[in-house]
């Protein structure tokens, strides 16, 4: 039996070639789940992991994709029979080990979850890593003191696909979200999820020559990192957070500690790859109470296998909205 798989082979060097490729079975990595991939998604991680040097794939072919959903068809682990409905993100599937951008996957059972109750396997993938990441930071901020009557929260990076999520959710909640964005264009989108005003990126994506500036913000997710988290930083109010989820725009943080000092203000590190098995079952039972489904539905989009290696491309320079969810099966 032959399955389809995007497969990533070096092609030179310094560069790799992506394409959709039949695989036999025999060639899928150790593991004892093999799962019958639905679908899976395109996340700013996958769009590395297509780039040669990418620090994150160190085998040759490899098979990306951070996360997958589908359903269990051989299982040497009691927790998971055929027929069952799980979801993976995390774990450095899609780095280490051969991920979900194929029809088949096979990995260790820790590192599943049961389908949530009320969701499809496509919806879990339109909500997929990126989701996971969003709903961990909004419950970390909350977990500071975050509450909707502390004021605004901003959201950096609003239009991608953890900006998308953390506006969507945090709308539902009842938080007034002021979403920065680099695509004046994506205003009417972003109202629709859930923001109440946008931020232009521009205003805010070069460090002030001050380390505190007015007190904005209550709290903030941030998938943008570098200059941009630097400044949100002094912008925070008195005892406001930060959860610092990505670094689309610098991993470097030109920051003082006078606003930690000052102003008590905290930086949550949110890291979605490692977490334990409860703390995973939490974050989808949030997300699935959280998350209006009518908004996911609004801000995804489908493809098909062969779409990833320009849709990695696109994602890296910013060009995605929203979400993307690979139909594997065509
Ligand atoms: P997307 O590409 O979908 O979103 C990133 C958004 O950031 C873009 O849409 C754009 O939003 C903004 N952006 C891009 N480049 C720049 C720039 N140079 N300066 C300022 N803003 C920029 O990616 P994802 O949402 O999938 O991921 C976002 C980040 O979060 C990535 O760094 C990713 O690795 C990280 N991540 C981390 C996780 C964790 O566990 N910590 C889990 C998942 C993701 P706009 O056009 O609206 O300005």
């Amino acid at each position: 039996m032959t399955f389809n798989a995007l497969l990533i082979e070096k092609s030179g060097e310094a560069e790799v070639s992506a394409t959709v490729q039949q695989l036999t079975e025999d060639r899928l990595p150790s593991g004892n789940v093999t799962v019958a991939v639905e679908y899976s998604t395109v996340n700013y991680k996958d769009g590395l992991c297509l780039q040669p040097k990418n620090g994150l794939v160190r085998e040759y072919p490899h098979v990306p994709g951070i996360d997958f959903a589908g359903t269990v068809e051989a299982s040497d682990d009691p927790r998971y029979q055929p027929g069952d409905k799980v979801v993976l993100t995390g774990w450095r599937v899609g780095e280490s080990h051969w991920g979900g951008l194929s029809q088949k996957a096979r990995v260790n059972a820790d590192w599943l979850v049961p389908l949530p109750d009320g969701l499809t396997t496509k919806q879990a993938m339109a909500i997929g890593t990126a989701g996971f990441a969003a709903v961990l930071a909004v419950v970390a901020l909350e977990d500071h003191g975050l509450k909707p009557d502390r004021g605004e929260v901003l959201v950096t990076g609003a239009a991608g696909g953890v900006g998308s999520i953390a506006t969507a959710i945090l709308g539902n909640l009842g938080y007034e979200v002021a979403a920065v964005t680099g695509r004046p264009e994506t205003e009417d989108y972003l109202k629709s999820l859930g923001a109440s005003r946008i931020v232009a990126r521009s205003d805010i994506d070069t460090v002030s020559k001050r380390p505190l500036e007015s007190e904005t913000w209550a709290g903030c997710v941030d998938a943008v990192g570098g200059e941009m988290l630097a400044r949100v930083i002094g912008q925070l109010k008195y005892g406001g957070s930060v959860a610092a989820v990505g670094l689309a725009g610098g991993a470097k943080l030109p920051t003082s500690v006078i606003p930690f000092l000052l102003r008590g203000v905290n930086l949550l590190g949110i890291d979605s790859v490692m977490q334990p098995y409860e703390n995973r079952l939490r974050a989808w039972q949030r997300i699935a109470t959280d998350l209006p489904l009518k908004k996911l539905d609004a801000m995804t989009h489908s493809a098909t296998l062969a779409d990833v290696p320009t849709l990695a491309t696109e994602i890296l320079k910013g060009n995605i909205r929203g979400r993307v969810v690979v139909d594997v099966n065509h």
